[in-house]
């Protein structure tokens, strides 16, 4: 039981994954450091350029930071392996030290200021990224490994020369390493966005020039003896066309394919940069790549940087179109709804102005709508020269109806009286209810004598009609005032005229017409002025 805890806990911190990673890191950096001792130090002895630095450097940049001690313990693990054939236990333990607290120290500051999920995928970033790794971690661990060199006294180079010689091969494989590990491990990890055919065409015809272009330029001692005129400058110009056409992972991967020649030459021997000393070849060439690469891969995150930019406006400008496109529609939805609210208020005003206008009872005009019809005629028949006569209706002895029959019966005989009249008259003349039994006609161009046979006519009209009321037909007379308008007077005056003329109609004896201007003003009927009820 006591056993069982480290156990558990071990289990608890180590998952399967943290295990994958120590041994990925693991072999990676021990066979990078075989590869490095293989294939990148010159015949002389010089390390162009020393891959575990710049692999572990990955690493630290990639996994999680719960993995990053047991990373570094691979990496640890993986130094010691690989020094100790070569080197002091004290002396690789101190290499393996000084490389894990170099790394250590660039990938704590790039994280903490890039971000946990560090890629090169802005210019800040790879600033960030050139400054703390091949600058300040290479730089440090130069200055550490060179000591710890000086102290085994194995060799003669100055201690200034040691220093260079491991900051400039750290620093060059962390400037073309780190980034391809790195890009290429978050490429894959988001299954491969934005790969398209046409790019792996580009990047098979672009590495096939680089590697024409590089073997050619590489390979031949003094350009006087080559057939082909190309320099290394060449591929400068390649690894810039990589970046605008491949994107970070297809810059970074040229870059190593770059490197890989002109390393390859260097450690044969030839040395296309004219030079005095192998040392200032290694130098002339890690300046060189080092050039290649921050100016490849930084122009592709340039590019990378621009082109989300310009993603995240366009995700902006359509969000915008869309959120432009609701509000128009609701704009139309609200114009609409306002247009027939507006159009119901206009109908109800109309309905308004309407009743507002018209006898409730009879359903034609009431006094203050006739009397300013009445005043608008006026006023332009006295522009026009015109006459005009009014008929002033009065039914005889409707109260009679109202107390033999009860009120509505009246109001049935009120409603029916409206029909005789509007058939004695033209549809142009004007009339209305004046209130009560009381009812008047304007005619507008009417001379008296047109409106005494007018007034006839409606008066003949009432006097034959007949209301059916509960089976029991009812008869009315009226008496009417006639008065014909002088061209001059108000419309108070031609009415009081026509109220005059009626009120000599019910004193003559009712149901008939008068005309107060007339010379024979009593030409009317004389029929009984009772009203009469007949049974039907
Ligand atoms: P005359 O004009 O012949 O002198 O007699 P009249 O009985 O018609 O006269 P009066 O003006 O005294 O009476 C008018 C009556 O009309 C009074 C009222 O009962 C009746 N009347 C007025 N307005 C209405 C109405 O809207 N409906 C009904 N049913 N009767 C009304
Ligand atoms: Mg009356
Ligand atoms: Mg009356």
């Amino acid at each position: 039981m006591i056993g069982a805890k480290p156990i558990f806990l071990f289990s608890r911190y180590l998952d399967l994954h943290i295990v994958k990673a120590m041994v990925l890191v693991g072999l990676a950096y021990y066979f990078g450091a075989l590869l490095a001792i293989h294939q990148t130090i010159t015949p002389e002895g010089i390390a162009i350029l020393w891959p575990p630095n710049a692999i572990l450097l990955a690493a630290f940049l990639i996994y999680p930071r719960k993995y990053l001690p047991f990373v570094a313990i691979a990496g640890i693990s993986a130094e010691l392996i690989a020094s100790i054939p070569a080197f002091p236990v004290w002396a690789a333990s101190c290499f393996a030290i000084i490389n894990i607290a170099s790394v250590s120290l660039a990938a704590f500051f790039i994280r903490r200021i890039c971000g946990q999920n560090f890629n090169f995928k802005n210019l800040k970033n790879g600033a960030y990224f050139l400054f703390f790794a091949p600058f300040l971690a290479a730089s440090l661990a130069g200055l550490s490994g060179a000591t710890v060199y000086v102290l085994m006294g194995r060799t003669d180079t100055s201690y200034i020369s040691l220093w260079q010689l491991w900051w400039f091969g750290d620093a060059l494989a962390m400037l073309v390493l780190t980034p391809l590990i790195v890009v290429l491990w978050r490429w894959l990890q988001a299954g491969l966005p934005h790969f398209k055919l046409h790019y792996l065409l580009e990047a098979l015809i672009l590495w096939t020039a680089v590697i024409i272009i590089g073997y050619q330029s590489f390979s031949v001692e003094t350009y006087e003896k080559s057939f082909l005129f190309f320099t290394p400058i060449w591929l400068v110009l390649l690894g810039v066309l990589a970046a605008i056409r491949l994107g970070v992972v297809g810059a970074s991967a040229t870059v190593a394919l770059i490197t890989v020649f002109a390393v390859e030459h260097l450690m044969r021997g030839t040395h296309p940069i004219i030079v005095n000393t192998p040392q200032n070849a290694v130098w002339l060439t890690q300046e060189y790549l080092a050039i290649i690469a921050v100016v490849s891969i930084g122009l592709a995150m340039l590019i990378q940087e621009i082109s989300e930019q310009r993603d995240v406006l366009k995700q902006h400008e359509n969000a915008l179109k869309a959120q432009n496109q609701f509000l128009e529609e609701r704009v139309s939805e609200r114009t609409l709804a306002l247009k027939e609210v507006n159009q119901a208020l206009q109908k109800a005003n109309e309905r308004l102005a309407k009743s507002a206008a018209t006898d409730e009872l009879t359903g034609i005009p009431n006094r203050r709508h006739f009397l300013s019809e009445v005043q608008r005629e006026l006023q332009r028949l006295r522009l026009d020269g015109q006459t005009a006569s009014a008929i002033m209706i009065d039914l005889d002895h409707f109260k009679q109806v109202n107390d033999n029959l009860g009120h509505e019966a009246g109001d049935l005989v009120l409603c029916n009286i409206v029909e005789p009249i509007s058939n004695a008259i033209r549809p142009r003349d004007l009339f209305g209810r004046m209130g009560g039994e009381e009812f008047l006609v304007f005619l507008s161009g009417a001379d008296q004598e047109l409106a005494n046979s007018v007034a006839e006519r409606i008066r003949a009209e009432i006097e034959s009609l007949e209301v059916l009321y509960r089976n029991q037909k009812i008869n009315v007379t009226a008496s009417l005032g006639v008065a014909e308008w002088d061209g001059r007077s108000h419309l108070d005056e031609l009415f009081h005229q026509a109220d005059q003329a009626l009120y000599q109609a019910k004193n003559r004896g009712r149901n008939r017409v008068v005309n107060l201007t007339e010379s024979d003003s009593d030409s009317n009927h004389r029929l009984p002025p009772e009203n009469h009820f007949e049974l039907p």
